[in-house]
């Protein structure tokens, strides 16, 4: 069935990362609009008030012109909200400039405006600063939907390097989250029938590979160490926008860190979440889920309930409502889920919950 259908792909024109690029933001924007001058940045006020002067300026000197919007929150209210004022204001191109609720309104309010969209990020805490899709409240589940790629992402190394450790080492458990993600896929692909593709399953698995790597550097927080894991987070959001969806980047990790959040509220980051999902997933993928465990540890990131900051009794509830959040996603959490039982010794047995 799937030989004969058409399969689209969806990826950035242009991607700079590297030192002094908030400065030259204009000259990039102006390589990849050859007729759009108007732009709306999408901004929280703590980006506002440190980076927006230097921003504007830049923009200014290309011959754009600019405004602004405050992100209040990640909902789709605002993002049609956002998408109205630049419809109203004639912006042409809207700049996520933050972290991931900037650029998901952005990237929502520029499909649903019909506008260029950009992505900067300014911390490294997941894929979603490159990925197509974006992760709004407002929808019926917790889950991404399709928006559309950034035709331009520009990363400022050392913008990223000044924002707080925690986010950055989060978006090395968001990467980690590939191990277990593309063996779901593959799995969803066995049992489903459903589309799987080898090149970017390759990709999103070479991200987890390479900051695995590179562990050291990453955790010490180093120039070197957060370049390779934006470069690793591009890769992993190009990858979702070649799979055509987020099967590449998001399983069973994923979806036991989406109910962490409906059972725990937003106490530990995404990153943070998926890090530990992965390493009980792993274990139920017969990998070397130890393995998983250690790189978590080395580079400082929670491996248990009580380092999430959440209870024993929130990650096996969670464990057991996290394969109904997506029924369609199928994962080797089954279809009906996991028993409080068979999650309670899931979590015991990868050292995630205290041992009895
Ligand atoms: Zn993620």
């Amino acid at each position: 069935m799937e030989e004969r259908s058409i399969h689209v792909i969806d990826i950035p024109k242009k991607i700079a990362v590297g030192y002094g690029i908030l400065r030259r933001a204009g000259e990039f924007l102006k390589m990849v609009y050859q007729r759009e001058r108007s732009v709306l940045v999408v901004l929280g006020p703590n980006v506002y008030s440190r980076y927006y002067h230097a921003l504007r300026e830049s923009l200014e000197n290309a011959g754009f012109t600019v405004s602004y919007a405050i992100a209040e929150d990640a909902s789709v209210d605002t993002a049609v909200r956002v998408a109205n004022e630049a419809k109203e204001s004639g912006a042409e191109i809207i700049v996520g400039f933050g972290g991931g609720k900037s650029i998901d309104l952005a990237k929502y309010a520029a499909k649903e405006s019909g506008k260029g969209f950009v992505s900067m990020p300014t911390v490294a805490s997941h894929d979603g600063i490159t990925s197509p899709f974006a992760s709004l409240k407002g929808f019926e589940k917790p889950m991404s939907v399709k928006a559309k790629s950034p035709d331009l992402i520009l990363i400022d190394v050392d913008i990223v390097a000044s924002a707080p450790h925690r986010y950055n080492m989060a978006g090395f458990g968001d990467l980690i989250g590939k191990f277990t993600s593309v063996r779901d896929w593959r799995l969803a692909h066995k049992l489903k029938g459903e589309y799987y593709g080898g090149y970017a399953t390759s990709l999103a698995l070479m991200s987890a590979r390479h900051v695995s790597s590179y562990y050291k550097e990453i955790a010490l927080g180093t120039r070197e160490g957060l370049r390779v894991l934006l470069e690793a987070l591009v890769s992993s959001g190009v990858a979702m926008g070649i799979a055509g969806s987020t099967r590449p980047a998001s399983g069973s990790e994923h979806l036991f860190a989406h109910a962490l959040t409906i059972v725990a509220g937003n106490k530990p980051l995404h990153g943070e979440a998926v890090g530990v999902g992965t390493i009980m997933m792993a274990y139920l993928h017969g990998l070397a889920w130890r393995k998983i465990r250690k790189l978590l540890k080395r580079v400082g990131l929670p491996v248990t309930a009580r380092e999430l900051g959440v209870t024993d009794d929130e990650v096996v509830e969670a464990l057991t409502i996290a394969a109904r959040i997506r029924p369609e996603r199928y994962t080797i959490l089954g279809e009906k889920g996991l028993t409080r039982e068979a999650a309670e010794r899931l979590a015991r047995k990868t050292g995630v919950i205290e041992r009895a």
